[in-house]
């Protein structure tokens, strides 16, 4: 108790305590040794000086015994009264008779016990007196015994008067000392008290410019110096990462700039030759031709799919990526998704099929295109690792639905290959790929789910999936969408209840001949689209920047 009340005073109260405990031991261990010490002595003196006083009185009272001379023994003993500690004494005869006497006397009985055999001088303490029994000779014949009475008052005065200066002197000793150790325990609690107080400041305020005053060079200074060579440390360090923080954040910047730059750098002249294709496969062509150039076009339609996810990627990694909701009719949505999807199927000979629930709204505001790429994505990896003769089904259904706001649940499930348990986790992570050998032969960038995971998220969803191995996995994955009354489709303008155009055939002439001005500073964009547009039979002129476009409308009448 004693002991855990002391563990929680503060250091200054413990140094004080320390020194008051062990100073309080010192001045009883002094006072013991020192009191009875000085009085034993001062009972040894006492006795000395009575010893001397009774050989000295007993010398000159001797004659007086020899002859029995009452008077001259009476007025010989009163000059004992000189002492006045001495308040009794008597001249004893050898038969035991008082010759003479004053003040208190023992009685014979008293003195004969007092005598006992011995020859030399009795002393006898009690309480308050101190009685002496001193014999007297001549010749070495007993003549009579000399009897003093010897007050312990004065003596008892005396040691207590000691005692109380003794106390005294200790006292004031201690309180110097107290005085002194209250002084001196600031070189020891100071130090640590403001070490305690620069360790708090750094914990709340992560303030790591503090530094300690180190005002001594014993122990306590080192573990200032420390401390404060420690900050230092942490200062530095901080420095050094915040440096190669923000350089790794510019490096980062200048990767999604170089990225996003290399992808329009890429998509330019991608659509160029996508574009080109498009017009030449227009032309008459041999089935040889025909079939070359499909080929490149696919292979030319993959490198936009690859570099599209390298963008989104970089978008995502930079927090650029912004959801795009608009109103949208999603049976209609789905559709569109499912012929896109269908044709890869059929071509490996693989059951495909879509469900969208009854339950599901059609009217809803999300991010359509979004929504799209993440079903493409999942969709089109459960086509693309699913072996000829399996099947892949797409299920929508709502997972909750609270007043206007709905949470769709989509499922694709497939009966290929499977993943195995410890890698479910990690084909979300980006650029992994399970077997290398497969992404030879199917392709894939291993961005596809990192980048799904990701829109899911944005979209106020999550994704998970279950797989086995050589039976087969579903992907599931949620997103919040808004549920719109009927009506309000065509009020908001939505992108799938508009009538559907029709599609656009470049080799049909249009009704009404227009004269056009493209602009693009890109030769080959000019060229496809001058080209396209002729076709349709319009009249068509081409600028390369804004000026020019400027120049051309002031001198055409167009
Ligand atoms: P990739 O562009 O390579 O397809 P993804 O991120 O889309 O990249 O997929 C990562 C990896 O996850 C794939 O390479 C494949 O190993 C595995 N994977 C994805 N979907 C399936 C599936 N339905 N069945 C088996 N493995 C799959």
């Amino acid at each position: 108790m004693l002991i855990r009340r002391f563990k929680s005073l503060s250091i200054r109260r413990k140094l004080l305590s320390i020194y008051c405990v062990s100073l309080l031991c010192s001045l009883v261990l002094a006072f013991l040794a020192f009191v009875p010490v000085q009085y034993f002595s001062a009972k040894r003196s006492l006795r000395n000086e009575m010893g001397v006083l009774a050989e000295t009185l007993g010398l000159t009272v001797r004659g007086t015994l020899a002859f029995d001379d009452a008077d001259a023994a009476n007025r010989l003993l009163q000059s004992a009264r000189g002492d006045r500690r001495i308040i009794g004494a008597a001249l004893f005869q050898n038969d035991g008779r008082v010759l003479a006497s004053f003040g208190k006397v023992a009685d014979a009985q008293h003195l004969t016990t007092l005598r006992g055999s011995a020859t030399g001088a009795q002393f006898e303490w009690t309480s308050d007196t101190l009685a002496l029994l001193h014999p007297i000779y001549l010749e070495d014949e007993p003549l009579g015994a000399l009897y003093l009475l010897t007050d312990l008052t004065e003596f008892y005065s005396e040691m207590l008067l000691f005692v109380a200066t003794v106390f005294a002197i200790l006292l004031i000793a201690s309180l110097l000392a107290a005085l002194l150790v209250m002084r001196l325990q600031n070189y020891i609690a100071k130090p640590i008290l403001s070490l305690t107080e620069a360790m708090r400041a750094v914990s709340t305020h992560a303030d790591y410019s503090l530094r300690v005053p180190q005002e001594a060079d014993d122990e306590l200074g080192y573990l200032v110096g420390r401390f404060n060579h420690m900050l230092q440390q942490i200062q530095e360090r901080d420095f050094q990462l915040s440096t190669a923080k923000e350089q790794a954040e510019a490096a980062d910047e200048a990767k999604s700039q170089f990225l996003a730059n290399m992808s329009h750098e890429m998509r330019t002249p991608l659509n160029g030759i996508i574009g080109m294709t498009d017009l030449v496969l227009d032309s008459d062509l041999s089935d040889e031709q025909r079939e070359l150039l499909e080929l490149a076009k696919v292979s030319a339609d993959s490198l936009v799919a690859v570099i599209n996810d390298v963008l989104d990627f970089a978008k995502i990694e930079a927090g650029k990526l912004d959801l795009d909701p608009v109103p949208f009719a999603l049976r209609q949505h789905i559709a569109k998704i499912y012929a896109m999807l269908e044709i890869s199927a059929k071509q490996k000979g693989i059951r495909f099929s879509c469900r969208v629930d009854d339950s599901v709204p059609d009217s809803l505001v999300a991010d359509p295109l979004r929504l799209g790429q993440v079903l493409i994505n999942i969709a089109g990896n459960a086509i693309k690792f699913t072996d000829p003769e399996g099947s892949v089904s797409v299920r929508i259904g709502v997972a909750e639905r609270t007043g206007d706001e709905a949470t769709l649940q989509c499922t694709v499930s497939d009966t290929g290959i499977g993943i195995p348990v410890e890698k479910q986790q990690e084909i979300f992570k980006a650029f992994t790929q399970l077997d290398p050998s497969m992404s030879r032969i199917y392709g894939g960038t291993g961005l596809g789910l990192a980048i799904s995971a990701q829109l899911v998220e944005l979209m106020g969803g999550r994704i998970w999936l279950e797989s086995e191995v050589g039976s087969g996995t579903s992907f599931h994955f949620t997103i919040d969408a808004v549920v719109l009354e009927a009506g309000m489709m065509q009020y908001l303008g939505g992108v799938a209840e508009t009538p559907a155009r029709e599609p656009v055939d470049s080799r049909r002439p249009a009704q009404a001949r227009l004269r056009l001005l493209v602009v693009d500073d890109h030769l080959v964009s000019r060229r496809i689209l001058l080209n396209f547009l002729e076709r349709l039979g319009h009249q068509v002129t081409t600028a390369s920047n804004g000026q020019e476009a400027l120049d051309i409308l002031e001198t055409a009448s167009m």
